[in-house]
């Protein structure tokens, strides 16, 4: 997979230097673009690495005092474990991978295309890789769009197309005969346009996903754990909300009450219960600036979390 994405940047960009390279600069674009693109490329592929190769936050029996600190349980969904393969105590929010057969701290997801585990240490060259990637997009984008309509002006089509071709001078008439003249002359850079407007909508739409992950300061795997969570802690509540209500109406029969107003009722207090219930409290949300800071400066590289050594001996 870490091929993959090589390949896919690798082709992209080829495609794009050897289609449009030579319409550079244009009447648009000025020449520092060439090297400018390169250098986003370039940029893209070291975040990559970045992230590939970092260390996700690797729980070990030397680190796992501090982990176990930094890191409480919360006791609804982590509770005090210890790793069955290695041997040492799952601090809260980690999780064993099993693909890197490692405990990896404040875990968030194996991502297979990066080919590593996505965690305490290396969420933010994740996030940043995918906001770069984004931007490198809507770049590609406007860049040949700007070189189309260089094209457009260079070849002096507008002018010919209503002086030669007899073509009436408003939008409604030139439009579908400019964009059947792109179509034919620069189709290559046209799909380009498409994959990669494609591709920024898949990364903005991820890039959402994690960001409010980020500022409520839960994990993927965190937020999969809460659904688990939440539908059980539901389930309870309406089978108390049931239970009740079933208490109610047999009161009720005993007093020979109007059976449509104890309907009524009885939905109300049920529908009151499920609120009251069903809460999601995670303890590990500081305030979305707190959460914003805990990823870019993972708790791991902070001074503070070694001191703890020294605390507990
Ligand atoms: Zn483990
Ligand atoms: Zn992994």
């Amino acid at each position: 997979m870490q091929i993959m994405y090589l390949g896919i940047i690798g082709a992209t960009y080829y495609l794009i230097a050897t289609s449009s390279f030579s319409y550079i600069p244009g009447y648009y674009l000025s020449g520092q673009h060439r090297f400018m693109s390169f250098l986003a490329v370039g940029v893209g592929i070291l975040l990559f690495l970045l992230t590939s190769f970092s260390d996700p936050g690797t729980v070990t029996s030397a680190n796992v005092p501090q982990y176990l600190s930094a890191y409480p349980y919360d006791n609804i969904i982590f509770s005090e474990k210890e790793c069955s393969t290695c041997r040492i105590s799952k601090p809260a929010r980690s999780k064993h991978c099993s693909i890197c057969n490692r405990c990896v701290a404040r875990f968030d997801h194996h991502c297979g295309w990066m080919n590593n585990c996505i965690g305490e240490r290396n969420t933010r060259y994740f996030m940043a890789f995918i906001l770069w990637h984004f931007l490198i997009c809507i770049y590609g984008v406007v860049a040949l769009a700007l070189i189309l309509a260089g094209r457009l002006k260079e070849l002096k089509v507008i002018y010919i197309l209503t002086e030669y071709y007899g073509i009436e001078n408003s939008f409604r008439a030139l439009a579908p005969q400019v964009v059947q003249w792109l179509l034919g002359a620069y189709n290559t850079q046209i799909l380009i346009m498409m994959f990669l407007a494609l591709v920024s909508l898949l990364l903005a739409g991820f890039f959402t996903y994690h960001a409010k992950l980020c500022l409520t300061n839960t994990t993927t795997n965190e937020s999969f754990k809460w659904q688990e969570h939440l539908s059980w802690q539901r389930k309870v509540s309406e089978a108390k909300a049931s239970a009740e209500a079933l208490k109610a109406s047999l009161d009720e029969l005993g007093q020979e009450r109007k059976p449509q107003e104890s309907k009524w009722k009885s939905f109300f207090r049920r529908s009151r219960l499920e609120e009251l219930e069903v809460v999601k409290n995670n303890v590990y949300d500081r305030g979305f600036l707190n959460n914003i800071h805990e990823v870019i400066f993972p708790l791991s590289t902070r001074r503070s979390f070694w001191a703890n050594k020294s605390k507990s001996g």
